[in-house]
């Protein structure tokens, strides 16, 4: 059985903890490799590893660290192929949508590349007499990521992309249930000229978690992953000093407006609902037609398009959806479904016996749609994270904007309308961190930044954007004069500016 091991000082390094998680192809079921999990041990060698090589990459100049990953981006444009099959390989979505993955990390890759102009600090010439002040961005010294299953290429690059330009050095800790990709992605930083022991993948489980958040030498650490792991983070990361920012599930509803283009609406939903088998975090899981015409409309058109939603193994180009990742992803997402009929909800496309013929052992859930579902409910509280979309009824605007403003999480929302009123009062008012005008899925761009609200995300600086650079740099503020003559005696009151 082939072995996956870590990343660690520039080479692959097979694991020693003698302990191992089974790795699997969701569309068939089969364990088709194992992944090393790390032991307390092989973390602290890791970030040994890191702290030596780290104040030489800090002290390279931004443009040389720019370069990297200039080189780094052509990389991943000639492996585009190779990767996203790597990726779809073991998460199980189709390879177009695993591009897409590979392709929003590579944005923040991007991005990176301004990094001489994204951390020049600040200057204020004059700020007293003949005093000179001056804010610098350093380096935290070693940033660490501990990554969720669902975005196995673009989340680790969101984080070790801005670290490592600002010039840390950097463990990441992927998900042990698709590790093939980020140890893949450490190789190509190397091609592209990334000294070794900057970019270190540390395969494990909470061991390996745990061992980071107590690490002395780690100073900040990304999460992205579920609610409750993202507490458990953030609090622990916190008590040992270390700045964090942990982001965690969601529930991501969609307004649509009795004005809406009901046919944009439900290409949508589809997307926005199926695609990735509902495995994404600005995934939409509730749909809020206004006014009972509206949502008789929109089941409607639905139904017959999840009916024929295309499921298949991601080796299937012309797919719309795989498999769910895990067989306990898939109980716990059956288990859901049958909650929703107890509680009362109605089951109009029912996908739980879906089989795909020479695939009978994967996980494959069909499409589903409930409709007349209720705040109460367990399956509207619980983020599903599969392809089950929920039917919420509101009567009017008031209505609509209330649910996702009482839900426990905050990450995306979305309204479609033709009135601008409407669409400027809903992103005003609506407590939630990324907001979408007829966009369903509003993941910003690499430049802008990425963050939800309430139990979706603990901490105060986002994902990518400038946030990132501020997360991965401490500010260090200079106060220097240069005496010209200036001659006076000693003060002992505060100095001010009256
Ligand atoms: P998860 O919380 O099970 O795992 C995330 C990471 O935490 C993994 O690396 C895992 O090894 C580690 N982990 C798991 N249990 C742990 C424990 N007890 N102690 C310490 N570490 C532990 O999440 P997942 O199932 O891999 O990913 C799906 C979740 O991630 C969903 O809730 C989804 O909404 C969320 N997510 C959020 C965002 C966002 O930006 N808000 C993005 C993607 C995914």
């Amino acid at each position: 059985m082939r072995e996956i091991g870590h990343f660690i000082g520039g080479k692959k390094v097979a694991g020693t903890s003698g302990r191992t998680s089974d790795v699997f192809n969701p569309a068939t079921g089969e364990v088709q490799a194992k992944v090393a999990l790390a032991s307390v041990e092989e973390l602290r060698a890791a970030v040994a590893n890191a702290k030596a090589a780290q104040p030489k990459w800090a002290a390279t100049n931004p443009q040389r660290r720019a370069r990297v990953f200039f080189k780094f981006v052509d990389l991943l444009n000639q492996h585009m192929d190779e990767l996203a099959t790597l990726l779809s390989s073991e998460h199980g979505k189709t390879v177009e949508d695993s591009k897409g993955d590979v392709i929003r990390g590579l944005e923040v890759c991007e991005f990176v590349c301004g990094i001489p102009h994204l951390a020049k600090g600040e200057f204020t010439e004059g700020a007293g007499p003949a005093i000179d002040m001056y804010s610098l961005r350093q380096p935290v010294g070693i940033g660490a990521g501990i990554t969720p299953f669902n975005f196995p290429g673009m989340i680790p690059m969101w984080m070790f992309a801005p670290a490592i330009a600002c010039g840390n050095a950097f463990i990441l800790k992927p998900s042990e249930r698709d590790p093939s990709l980020p140890i893949r992605l450490a190789e190509l930083m190397i091609e592209a000229g990334l000294p070794a022991g900057i970019l270190n993948v540390v395969n494990g489980d909470k061991t390996a978690v745990d061992a980071i958040l107590t690490d002395p030498d780690i100073g900040a650490v990304s999460f992205v992953g579920s609610t409750p792991i993202a507490r458990y983070v953030y609090g622990t990361a916190a008590m040992n000093g270390k700045r964090a920012q942990c982001f965690g599930g969601a529930k991501n509803h969609m307004i649509i407006m009795p004005d809406a283009d009901m046919d944009q609406a439900v290409n949508a939903l589809m997307g926005a609902g199926y695609g990735s088998a509902g495995e994404r975090c600005m995934a939409v899981s509730v749909a809020v037609p206004v006014g009972e015409e509206t949502a008789n409309r929109l089941v409607e058109k639905l139904v017959p398009k999840i009916e024929s939603l295309r499921i298949g193994p991601y080796t299937d180009d012309k797919a719309d959806m795989g498999p769910v990742v895990t067989k306990d992803a898939y109980n716990r997402i059956q288990g859901l479904i049958n909650k929703g009929i107890e509680e009362g909800a109605k089951l109009v496309v029912d996908g739980r016996d879906f089989k795909l013929q020479g695939y009978e052992n994967g996980y494959f859930v069909g499409g589903c749609l409930f409709d007349n579902v209720t705040p109460e409910m367990e399956i509207y509280k619980t983020e599903i994270f599969g392809p089950v979309l929920s039917v919420v009824r509101a009567h009017n605007y008031e209505e609509a904007l209330s649910l996702p403003m009482k839900h426990e999480y905050g990450n995306g929302v979305a309204i479609f309308t033709r009135d601008g009123d409407a669409a400027r009062d809903f992103a005003s008012r609506v407590n939630i961190g990324m907001i979408g005008i007829n966009v369903p899925i509003p993941v910003p761009l690499a430049y802008h930044s990425f963050g939800g609200w309430k139990a979706s995300s603990f901490g105060d600086l986002n994902q990518h954007g400038t946030d990132s650079i501020k997360f991965w740099t401490r500010t260090k503020t200079i106060t220097a004069r240069w005496p010209s003559g200036i001659k006076g005696d000693a003060e002992f009151v505060m100095p001010t500016m009256k």
